[in-house]
């Protein structure tokens, strides 16, 4: 089965025998220094000194610790939106109580720092909510002219989802200043689901030792302590530490410099290739995401129909269009361990999935 969504992405073959390993005492010795390894290998993607924390749980959680850690219920937050994800991270800071703005653009556009700028001159935000790569519309937004606009005028915090980018796309952490920075395990990663990876940055701290919002399990001060000694307050998934050992160590070798080249390889690739089938590509080309494309289902195709001849005639799973979206584009997922030849047998695919259809 080709797997071709942008999340869980496929495992590779030592990735997939390492998660099957026999469990260890999480409290041992042995655990300690896989999971120092663990954070070592995530630091250089990060770009970051800062404390990186392993949350048991997907993306999601890493988004919710973001906002319940920083904020309290009231606080100002200025939400900015291109699509699904960024919704869901303002769906949770008021789902938290947070006074939430909402800054949206038009689906398959990026993020306008601009907009952004008189966004923050009308009023003041204790934070900002960013996604780097909106994965339902296939659009990566101009992360650093944005936080350049951003800390012209004030300094609320950035809240940042990275959960489709990091490990795929370069994203400076400490450089562009954000706060906090969340992946997740099955994106860029190659390693099954179970994992939110997030960097802490000194002001997040410090925003979190007056943070009023309840926490328990997302209390990142308890895990603080312990993950630089290598454990944690509670059973992490043993499975995905050791999977993202051996995944963190194939992307060492690879060179995070050519991790990145491959991926903006595949992404144009994909773009050309889909053009030349005579689809319509979804996203503002200008910031075409190089880990997900979107692609318009063709006027009179059922896109849900499609998906399905995919999978049972081709053995091809593609992302489908997901909220406004469904059944008007189909997402093929490219970040990971990915190469072209993945995306091609994926379009020989679609195009005869097209005809089939006719
Ligand atoms: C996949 C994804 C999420 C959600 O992650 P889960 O692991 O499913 O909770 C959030 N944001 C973006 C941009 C994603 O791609």
């Amino acid at each position: 089965m080709n797997l071709r969504i942008p999340g869980p992405t496929p495992c590779p073959p030592d990735v997939l025998a390492a998660v099957g390993r026999q469990m260890m005492n999480h409290r041992g010795p042995e655990v300690a220094e896989l999971t120092r390894r663990v954070v070592g290998g995530l630091r250089p993607f990060f770009r970051t000194e800062s404390d990186i924390i392993l949350l048991t749980a997907s993306g999601t959680a890493g988004l919710e610790a973001a906002i319940v850690n920083t904020l309290s219920p009231g606080d100002p937050v200025l939400a900015v939106t291109t699509g699904v994800f960024g919704d869901r991270f303002a769906e949770i800071a008021e789902g938290y109580g947070a006074d939430v703005t909402r800054l949206s653009f038009e689906w398959g556009t990026a993020v306008d720092p601009a907009e952004v700028s008189s966004a923050l001159a009308e009023k003041r935000f204790r934070a900002v909510l960013l996604t780097h790569n909106e994965t339902s519309t296939g659009v990566t937004s101009p992360l650093g002219e944005i936080c350049e606009s951003i800390h012209a005028r004030s300094g609320p915090l950035l809240l940042v989802d990275a959960i489709s980018s990091l490990g795929a796309l370069p994203l400076a952490t400490d450089a562009l200043g954000l706060d906090v920075v969340v992946t997740g395990s099955q994106k860029a990663w190659g390693v099954p689901p179970g994992m939110a990876m997030l960097s802490v940055s000194e002001r997040a701290w410090h925003a979190a030792s007056t943070a009023r919002i309840p926490r328990f399990y997302l209390d990142l001060e308890r895990y603080r302590a312990p993950v630089r000694e290598g454990q944690f307050p509670w059973t992490p998934s043993l499975p995905v530490l050791y999977g993202l050992e051996v995944a963190l160590e194939r992307m060492r070798l690879e060179g995070e410099e050519a991790i990145y080249a491959r991926h903006a390889r595949v992404g144009a690739h994909t773009r050309a290739a889909v053009s030349a089938l005579g689809l319509e590509l979804f996203a503002d080309p200008r910031f075409a995401s190089n880990t997900v494309t979107a692609v318009r289902v063709p006027e009179g195709i059922d896109g849900k129909a499609l998906t399905r001849t995919l999978r049972e005639r081709h053995a091809t799973v593609v992302g489908g269009g997901q909220g406004k979206l469904t059944g008007k584009i189909f997402r093929l997922g490219h970040l990971g361990f990915v190469t072209v030849d993945d995306v091609d047998q994926a379009l020989f695919a679609v195009s005869r999935a097209l005809r089939e259809r006719k």
